[in-house]
C-alpha cells in the first residue's frame, strides 16, 4: 500500500437532487447581469418587475431552471453554475454547514427525496 489517502471522495448530495431549481422562482437584481458583476447571462432571464429579474423557466406555475440539466433526484447540473444568481449561491443544502434549511427539505420533498440528514455529507 503506498497511501493511506481515501480512494473516493463523498458526492455532494446537490449534484444527486436539483429540487430547489425546480420548486422555487429564481429572482435577483438585474446589477447582476453585469460583466463587473456575477454576469449571470442576461438571456436566460426575464424581467419580472422593475428591479426584479428571474430566471427563465422559474416564473411559472411548475418551475425547472433552463440551466438545470439532468434528472431531478438522480443526477443534476448547473450550466451557468459560476455564472449563477446570488440567490442560488446562498440557498444551502440543509447540514451542509450544520444547519437546516426548511426550504431545501421542502422542495426534496417535493419532489419525494427525504431531507438530508447530517449523516448525507459522510
Ligand atoms: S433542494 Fe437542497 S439538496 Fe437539493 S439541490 Fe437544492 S440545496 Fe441541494
Ligand atoms: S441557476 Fe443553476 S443553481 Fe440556480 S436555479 Fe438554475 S440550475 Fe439551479
Amino acid at each position: 500500500m503506498d497511501s493511506l489517502e481515501p480512494t473516493s471522495t463523498p458526492i455532494h448530495p446537490c449534484v444527486k437532487c436539483g429540487a430547489c431549481c425546480a420548486t422555487y422562482r429564481v429572482l435577483f437584481d438585474p446589477t447582476e447581469t453585469q460583466p463587473d458583476s456575477l454576469n449571470v447571462p442576461k438571456e436566460l432571464t426575464e424581467k419580472v418587475a422593475p428591479d426584479s429579474l428571474a430566471i427563465l423557466g422559474t416564473n411559472t406555475a411548475k418551475p425547472r431552471c433552463v440551466a438545470l440539466s439532468g434528472n431531478i433526484g438522480k443526477s443534476v447540473g448547473c450550466s451557468i453554475y459560476l455564472r449563477r444568481p446570488s440567490c442560488c449561491r446562498d440557498f444551502k443544502p440543509s447540514y451542509e454547514d450544520g444547519i437546516r434549511n426548511p426550504r431545501c427539505d421542502e422542495a426534496r420533498r417535493g419532489k419525494g427525496l427525504k431531507p438530508l440528514r447530517p449523516k448525507d455529507y459522510l
